[in-house]
């Protein structure tokens, strides 16, 4: 791609400053049509004639080193006889502190460069083309700053001083058309509030924990400053808090100049509820500050609502983390200096993902990144893209390559894209068999365990299970879905066949003993218990001993709700998913959550946080219990043998404790509702169809076609 144009450079590297690089044109014969074809190394903000191109924010985007994405944007409306073309870059993701790491690790000295090409086609027939050359101008630009972990400061008062930029001889081998959904700005939010704190600081509250950036609207007169600071939560006394920020700044800052003037920030994006105004020209009117939200453009397909306004805020929550943690790769979190495309995080919420979003070509993005980023061995990084140094891959979060195809391909039924992804699952499993210390288990090496579960002893963040028996069980969940996987796809399984029966016999002998919730979940739903029945009995046991309260981290959570249901504890399952008291999903609503918490004890029944290390508010792993409101609570699922949504399986499972939930599913085959609710001491359920259905309702079948049913 671009064969004729050449990367361009300002002369140095700018650090954290922004160069800006622009080229006049002028066009002589009447235009037909115009695109320009662009990427950069960094995030670039293209402007023609004063308009912005496209609409795609943070573009190229977020990829694996190994590649870049390129995008096309048609600019025929946008060209008049004399043009400019004007486009600015930050380090983003590309060389960024995020980044940071693994630049130190190559020793690699590249920085900001931009390429691209304007080609245009007259109405005489005739063809021209503009590329970045050695005549395009380059200067520092008026963000002065910017960094997506410490935030952006502009100069609207900055002028630039353009010089001959350089030509760069980088590989353009690397770049690729645009694979993923784009990021675009979403919605905009007024604050609801203005609090006056006990520090006496004035705060803005938004009334949700968001993504984004802001618009700033000021009457200011040169050289004022604009000065915000952001915060998810307010201490127990009540003051703005950014201590779980760690080392990120999230600072915006913005010299004025004279006059009326409104500027969004380009290139930085902070995660908050509040806004601190730390300095403000002028009195602060309610549109001063309006919060943008911004994530990949994917569409939204699942809504759930209940009779519980907890539940139905619980759900919102679900949505908002995926909002927040969705923009190009799937984050941990949006604040911290992290934000990385956490593997683990991303399988566990994979599933819940694909009910509340169409993601099939956001997950065929990043599992192509996935594929670029993995080892020759099979080794999967612990984040995607491989920001972080190279190590071991940990059990539940290599499982990005098994499980994230899987469950997309039962959500879109899309077998190409099963076949594109299955190389990573079988070179994933091969490398457990490699690295383990014991054939057919997954024992040796360090792994996170049962992250952030309650049961971890002082002093560690891994849950108390056993984390070779997690490891193994983990193996044995994989190898099943390469056996299911390679099945679909025509292939000869039977090696993986007798591979997954040696590991489900080895750690049924090995580990006896389920001691932990997350330990007796792993064994039911990965079908290593020998006596379901009685390990269900112990997990229900463990719970009800707990006050009826969950103590499972990161691995066991997701499959919680479902080994008790699957197991004949639906109530109990019940239980956990409306228990208010800490621990539990509702304690973080009853808190004010607005979107899901990284820890169970995020703030203690005190009011204290558990710890200002490692605190994010905004983290959607625990969402992933939305899977389990879908597919059991309202029991919609997609079915193996016709994946997809082709034929349809809708089995609730109701219970006395809500009045009604329901949840609704726009599937690419139609819209698929099941709603029950409490009707003259019966339960009625209303349940629509797009398509033929197998509808279950308590134990007995009804094989039936489009259309609405009730029961
Ligand atoms: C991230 C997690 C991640 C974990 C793994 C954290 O710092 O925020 O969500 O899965 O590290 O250890």
């Amino acid at each position: 791609m671009l064969e004729n144009a050449k990367w361009i450079a300002h002369p140095y590297d700018m650090g954290f400053e922004c160069p800006i690089f622009k080229k006049e044109f002028n066009l002589s014969d009447e235009i037909k049509r115009a695109k320009i074809t662009i990427t950069s190394k960094g995030c670039y903000y293209a402007e023609l004639n004063g308009k912005r191109i496209g609409d795609f924010v943070f573009a190229p985007g977020c990829t694996s080193m190994k590649r870049v994405q390129a995008q096309t944007y048609d600019i025929t409306s946008m060209l008049g006889s004399s043009n400019e073309i004007r486009v600015t870059l930050s380090k983003g993701w590309f060389k960024g502190r995020i980044n940071w790491l693994a630049w130190e690790d190559t020793g690699n000295t590249e920085y900001e460069a931009l390429i691209a090409s304007i080609d245009i086609e007259y109405k005489n027939g005739k063809k021209e083309s503009i590329v970045t050359d050695e005549s395009w101008l380059s200067s520092m630009s008026k963000i002065r700053f910017s960094d997506f972990y410490d935030g952006e400061h502009y100069d609207a008062e900055f002028v630039e001083n353009y010089a001959p930029c350089v030509v760069k001889d980088y590989d353009k081998t690397y770049i690729m058309p645009q694979q993923g959904e784009k990021i675009t700005e979403q919605e905009r939010i007024l604050p609801l509030k203005t609090i006056i704190t006990p520090k006496g600081e004035t705060v803005l509250d938004f009334g949700q924990n968001l993504t984004g950036y802001f618009e700033i609207k000021v009457n200011g007169k040169s050289g004022q400053i604009v000065d915000l600071s952001f915060a998810e939560v307010f201490d127990k006394e009540g003051n703005f808090y950014t201590e779980n920020y760690r080392t990120a700044k999230a600072e915006f800052k913005y010299i004025c100049k004279d006059g009326e003037q409104s500027y969004k920030p380009r290139l930085a994006f902070w995660g908050f509820r509040y806004v601190r105004v730390n300095s403000f020209p002028t009195e602060l009117k309610q549109d001063s500050i309006t919060a943008i939200v911004v994530h990949s453009d994917i569409k939204r397909t699942g809504y759930l609502d209940s009779s519980s306004p907890l539940l139905n805020q619980l759900f919102s929550n679900v949505i908002w983390g995926q909002k927040g943690n969705f923009l190009d790769i799937p984050t941990d979190c949006p604040q911290r200096d992290e934000r990385y495309g956490w593997t683990g995080d991303a399988q566990i919420f994979c599933r819940t993902a694909a009910y509340n979003y169409d993601v099939q070509k956001f997950f065929d993005k990043w599992l192509t990144d996935l594929k670029l980023d993995q080892g020759k061995d099979g080794y999967v990084p612990r984040v995607i893209p491989h920001y972080l140094s190279t190590e071991w891959t940990r059990a539940a979060w290599g499982e990005a390559a098994t499980v994230c195809p899987w469950q997309i391909y039962l959500a879109y039924g899309d077998k190409k894209m099963l076949r594109r992804h299955y190389p990573q699952m079988v070179k994933y499993i091969s490398y457990i068999g490699k690295c383990t210390k014991d054939k057919y288990l997954w024992t040796g090496g360090d792994h996170f365990g049962d992250w952030l579960a309650l049961d971890a002893p002082n002093g560690t963040l891994k849950g108390a299970t056993n984390e070779h028996f997690l490891a193994s069980a983990f193996y044995a969940y994989s190898v099943s879905l390469v056996v299911k996987a390679g099945t679909v796809l025509g292939y000869n399984v039977e090696k993986y066949r007798t591979l997954y029966a040696k590991i489900v016999e080895k750690t049924r002998k090995t580990f006896k003993e389920y001691n932990t919730q997350t330990e007796c979940v792993l064994a039911l739903h990965f079908d290593i218990a020998q006596d379901k029945a009685q390990v269900a009995k112990r997990l229900a046991d463990l719970i009800i001993d707990n006050g009826k309260r969950l103590q499972t981290g990161f691995v066991g959570t997701p499959y919680l709700l479902h080994a008790l249901s699957e197991n004949g504890y639906t109530e109990l399952a019940y239980d956990l998913l409306l228990q208010e008291a800490f621990p539990s999903w509702l304690y973080s609503v009853k808190c004010g959550a607005t979107t899901m918490w990284e820890h169970w004890d995020g703030k203690n029944e005190n009011g204290d946080f558990w710890s200002a290390e490692m605190n994010s508010f905004n983290h959607y792993a625990y969402g992933s219990v939305a899977d389990w409101v879908y597919g059991v609570a309202c029991g919609i699922n997609s079915c193996e043998e016709a994946p997809g949504y082709e034929k349809i399986i809708v089995a609730p499972q109701p219970t006395n404790k809500l009045d009604h939930l329901s949840a609704r599913l726009e599937t690419r085959r139609g819209t698929v509702i099941s709603k029950w609710y409490h009707f003259d001491g019966k339960i009625r359920y209303e349940i629509e169809v797009p398509t033929s259905a197998t509808i279950i309702i308590d134990g007995k079948k009804y094989e039936v076609e489009k259309g609405s049913y009730t029961f």
